[in-house]
């Protein structure tokens, strides 16, 4: 019986590491939210099935439901419910579950689930730099709080303290260091968090703003662990304006019908903004040192598997 193997599963779960996860995780959502409640955010409840989503980079199955004959798409990121919500607000946060149908490559690289939560943030008239910083301290803050109330053996022995700004590093000159999976290269080799930044426009979604001095490059980053931990954050500026949103959506492929909704409310005048997407699982894989993923989470969506 299926069904039953999925509770045995379950119950044979490792509590050690099940449990260690689960209080960093709390201390973790704890310190990033305290963090920008300082700094004047408000937290907006996620959105879990709407007519639109993030258009991602890469495939990933893309179901819909029906209801009353509408059709809703299942949350990929609220790339653009945060655009939308800097219509009413200045800064918003929110701690959102995503839904990734990854495929099946993408099983055993320790850090995909199909479902997953990333505290997702924008700031309005705000530039990349602003929310850099910001991710910086975010992430300094968190590892001081994890740091003072779990046992170091528990931890990723090389957690500490990182030295600020992080180190940048242009998207196009990584790659010609260390090639196409520069990424974990770079990632096993450094002893700092480092970021990634200026990324070509056919690596990402329309969305991330195309610089005004060099055609083709993003003002976007990504965030990249130490000691092969891998991608962090993502995030960048956006593209608010209707012209500039319509030709990105050319330029990538897309059709102008998936993005109607943003593409009336850019009409009507979004902000200017800036934000990114930091990954919690992720967060605390890193921060437990842990290879898997799936060990540290309560009910991980594994990849391609049947689970609770
Ligand atoms: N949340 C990310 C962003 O703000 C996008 C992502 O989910 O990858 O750009
Ligand atoms: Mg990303």
């Amino acid at each position: 019986m299926i069904e039953a193997s999925l509770i045995d599963d379950f119950f044979r779960r490792d509590r050690e590491k099940i449990l260690v996860g689960t209080r960093v995780n709390t201390i973790v959502r704890g310190s990033l939210k305290r963090y920008l409640d300082r700094r004047g955010f408000l937290e907006i409840n996620p959105v879990i099935i709407s007519p639109i989503s993030d258009p991602l980079n890469h495939p990933v199955d893309d179901p819909t439901l029906s209801y009353y004959g509408h059709r809703y798409r299942l949350t990929k990121s609220m790339i653009f419910h945060k655009q939308l919500a800097l219509v009413h607000f200045d800064r918003i946060y929110s701690f959102s579950p995503n839904i990734r149908l990854e495929p099946l490559e993408r099983k055993s690289t320790g850090r995909h689930l199909a479902e997953f939560t990333q505290l997702d943030l924008e700031v309005k008239d705000r530039s990349r730099d602003f929310v850099m910083a910001l991710a910086e301290g975010m992430i300094n803050d968190a590892i001081e709080k994890v740091k003072g109330s779990i046992e170091s053996s528990s931890l990723n022995p090389h957690l500490k303290r990182y030295a600020r700004p992080f180190r940048r590093v242009k998207f196009l000159e990584a790659v010609k260091e260390y090639g196409k999976n520069f990424e974990s290269v770079m990632s096993s080799e450094a002893k700092d968090p480092f970021w990634i930044i200026d990324i070509p426009l056919e690596e990402r979604e329309f969305y991330d703003r195309e610089s005004e001095d060099e055609e083709g490059i993003l003002m976007d980053m990504d965030l990249i662990y130490p000691n092969g931990f891998g991608e962090a954050i993502s995030g960048g500026e956006r593209e608010y304006q209707y012209d500039r949103i319509i030709s990105r959506i050319h330029k990538k492929g897309q059709s102008e019908q998936d993005y109607s909704l943003l593409l009336e409310a850019s009409k009507r005048g979004l902000p200017p903004s800036a934000g990114f997407g930091i990954g919690i699982e992720r967060f605390v894989r890193f921060l437990t040192g842990s290879e898997d993923i799936s060990r540290v989470v309560l009910f991980p969506k594994k990849i391609g598997e049947y689970v609770l």
